[in-house]
């Protein structure tokens, strides 16, 4: 299938190491990209939010240092604050989370603690913003540092979205067909930023997560013609090819290009168009990776995330949500062995959490999420002593017009339920 994925990846050559576990504070100041990991050849969008200097202490402070001043300062807030963590956020982290989960379940989780004055997210910027929007008045989501963005989501940016959906418009214009369904309806994946859901608020469409995106297809379905699905090329095409929709109904869309790079006729036919954008954590999954895992453990249950690439989610055994994954480890009864295809934490927590099982990750290559390891404990630490002392760091606000937006966006996804046979 033609990729034009060299067009925004841009470093060459092997960008993996774990050097934002020790010092991510090194790469904050001045450093363009995402620092050592495997989002460090993407391209950072100017105007993104930069970290500034952590308090040296901080810095110098060990982990049992820090460990302790965490536990501490959460003692002190008491249900003033909870904490959130990301299931591929590193174990020092991890162990001060209130909740453990992914982006959507961690923000409706921070709902079930209404007393809490601030929600401290463990994870990346677009979910600091989820859980802002989701928040009740008068309490500040933090992220505790503000360089956790993240590198699929930063691929898709309102303005080339606007500029997408002016050019989509004028193709099928935007009158709804016999059956009352419009041309067009914008379908968003959770990891995006709060503009973009707010997009799909505004022009019927909905948010997506990587569990509910079949449902959210059909929902979509029932009321327009074709999908533009962003940001993430792959779950838009595993999750539409597995609903049957033909790949060469399926035109790319890079926003570098009149008309995405497609030919008119292509766009007449489209039932799915996928922005071109992709998370570099799960594009390193190969094929060759599976056939080495199967050569080597006969019997080893492959399972990866619906973000690796079509040959890879048709050469695993099973595809599915961190939750998914999770969950299947958690329920297998026998001594299994499992090569599991997502984040490097998360798999190696699930196999020091299950050792019954043989659990290792596709990929040997260490290569965890680059923005992901920006949370050190020393930025936790820190944002949570400030609030000890009254101070509100590293806030993050969702303009009040785009949160409503994109709340309609977020409820839609809450509403639909997926077709009984
Ligand atoms: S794993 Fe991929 S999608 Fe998730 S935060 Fe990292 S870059 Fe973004």
């Amino acid at each position: 299938m033609a990729s034009v994925d060299t067009l925004i990846t841009t470093a060459p050559g092997d960008t993996c190491a774990p050097d934002l576990a020790d010092g991510p504070w090194t790469f904050d100041l001045g450093t363009p990209g995402y620092g050592p990991g495997a989002s460090m050849g993407d391209i950072i969008p100017t105007g993104s939010p930069r970290q500034g200097a952590l308090p040296a202490e901080y810095q110098r402070a060990n982990n049992d240092e820090l460990h302790d001043r965490i536990r501490a300062a959460k003692a002190a807030l008491g249900r003033r604050v909870v904490v959130l963590g990301h299931f591929y956020q590193r174990d020092e982290v991890v162990q001060h989370a209130d909740f453990l989960g992914d982006s959507f379940q961690l923000a409706n989780a921070a709902q079930t603690v209404p007393d809490a004055e601030a929600i401290v997210f463990c994870g990346v910027h677009f979910m600091a913003e989820t859980a802002d929007i989701l928040a009740r008045p008068g309490q500040n989501v933090i992220l505790p540092n503000l360089a956790a963005g993240c590198s699929m989501a930063d691929m898709a940016d309102i303005d080339s979205v606007e500029e997408c959906w002016e050019q989509l418009t004028a193709i099928y214009g935007t009158d709804a067909d016999e059956s009352g369904r419009v041309p067009v309806i914008p379908v968003t994946y959770m990891n995006s930023s709060a503009a973009l859901k707010a997009f799909c608020g505004r022009n019927g469409g909905i948010v997506c997560t990587s569990s509910n995106a079949a449902t959210v297809l059909e929902w979509a379905f029932e009321r327009g013609q074709r999908v533009l699905f962003f940001p993430d090329q792959h779950l838009g095409r595993n999750t539409a090819k597995a609903m049957g929709i033909p790949l060469d109904q399926m035109p790319m869309w890079n926003p570098r290009k009149p008309l995405g790079g497609n030919e008119p006729d292509a766009l007449a036919d489209a039932r799915v168009i996928l922005w071109h954008g992709f998370c570099s954590v799960h594009k390193r999954f190969t094929v060759d990776q599976i056939e080495k895992a199967r050569a080597e453990y006969p019997g080893v249950r492959v399972i990866v995330h619906p973000e690796c690439p079509m040959p890879v989610v048709d050469a695993a055994d099973e595809a599915g949500s961190t939750d998914y994954i999770r969950r299947a480890v958690a329920g297998a009864t026998e001594p299994t062995t499992f090569a599991i295809g997502t984040e490097v934490n998360m798999v190696n927590r699930l196999a020091a959490e299950y050792p019954q099982h043989e659990i290792f990750c596709l990929d040997p290559v260490i290569c965890p999420c680059s923005t992901m390891y920006r949370i050190h404990p020393g930025y936790l630490a820190w944002v949570l002593e400030e609030l000890v002392a009254g101070r509100v760091t590293n806030r993050i606000s969702v303009d009040a017009a785009v949160a409503g937006d994109a709340r309609v966006a977020l409820d839609r996804m809450l509403a639909a339920k997926p077709r009984v046979a």
